[in-house]
């Protein structure tokens, strides 16, 4: 591992101690900046040398230090998450810095957008899948900045396409021109240029997104006669399109169905659960949109290749 990747792993570590903070309190509409952390049994503020990620969990012996009551394995777990998370990110920049070396690329602006799109919305994700899980609530103080992130940084990596790049032609087999003065000629017979393909394609990746759950939510009201699905999980999966577009989006649809379906039904086996039990399909769709966001890419091609 390198220093790089180090300094990575120890910045998401920081991130992952206040996303915990953001998961105490969004969902009780607190302030996530006052006042400090402190024990939730106690009452006690959390001492500097005791809010070390991870380390001083262990150090405590999970427990605090001035009621002696045990600190859930949540805090260590998060910040864990966040930094192997935090590694990854380190990881691709290293590993595209070299291909430039290697390869000889030039640089590669709208590359960087991308690793920073990953990167946030796995702290996001990491997040709202424990808020889901504790409390069945994903809070819109994260779906709706993730929404808005997402879309922004693909706008910006729609700018930084070079020209031509993604243009989508009408018939790209007949050099149909039009005989105009002008830049309309100069445009021939493209239909949009990449830069408008990706950002319409983005706003219809996170309105196609939405308007799936919204569907399977009206049609499980319609069939039982009750509400099945929250709102937040439509903005989670628009969250999800916003960063990773539609195809993304649906791989974590699919992964994050299927993996609910193995845990329900291990749930039923064992008798921990009957068929009215609820289920924080939310935490199951952010671990589906983690998968996406690390290998949905490759996935799709895999994929894809069969038909070709
Ligand atoms: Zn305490």
């Amino acid at each position: 591992m390198e220093w790089f990747e180090l300094g990575g792993f120890l910045l998401g570590l920081l991130l992952g101690s206040f996303l915990n903070v953001c998961i105490s309190r969004l969902p009780e509409h607190e302030s996530v900046v006052k006042p400090r952390s402190r024990c939730p049994e106690c009452g006690h503020s959390i001492r500097g040398y005791d809010n070390l990620p991870i380390l001083s969990w262990v150090l405590l012996g999970a427990k605090c230090r001035d009621c002696g009551k045990r600190i859930s394995w949540r805090y260590p777990a998060v910040e864990l998450a966040v930094g192997l998370w935090f590694l990854r990110t380190a990881n691709q920049i290293v590993l595209l810095e070299r291909a430039k070396v290697s390869r000889s690329i030039g640089s590669t602006p709208q590359e960087y957008v991308a690793i920073l799109g990953s990167a946030i919305l796995g702290f996001l994700l990491i997040g709202l899948m424990v808020m889901d899980w504790k409390t069945q609530r994903l809070p819109d103080a994260f779906t709706f900045p993730g929404i808005a992130i997402g879309f922004v940084l693909t706008c910006i990596h729609a700018a930084l396409l070079a020209p031509g790049e993604g243009d989508i032609a009408l018939n790209p087999t007949h050099q149909l021109r039009m005989s105009g003065p002008g830049s309309f000629q100069a445009r021939g017979n493209v239909f949009l240029t990449g830069t408008e393909a990706m950002v319409l394609g983005r706003v219809a990746a996170i309105l196609g997104a939405a308007l799936i759950l919204l569907t399977v939510r009206w049609v499980y009201k319609a069939a039982r006669g009750h509400q099945g699905m929250g709102l937040g999980d439509v903005k989670l999966l628009a969250m999800i399109a916003a960063f990773t577009g539609f195809t993304g989006s649906l791989v974590a649809l699919v992964v994050g169905v299927l993996s609910a379906a193995v845990y329900a039904v291990a749930l039923l086996m064992t008798r921990r659960a009957t068929a009215h039990s609820k289920l924080a399909f939310g935490s199951f769709l952010c671990a589906g949109g983690l998968f996406a966001a690390s290998w949905g890419e490759r996935l799709v091609d895999w994929y894809t290749g069969f038909w070709r």
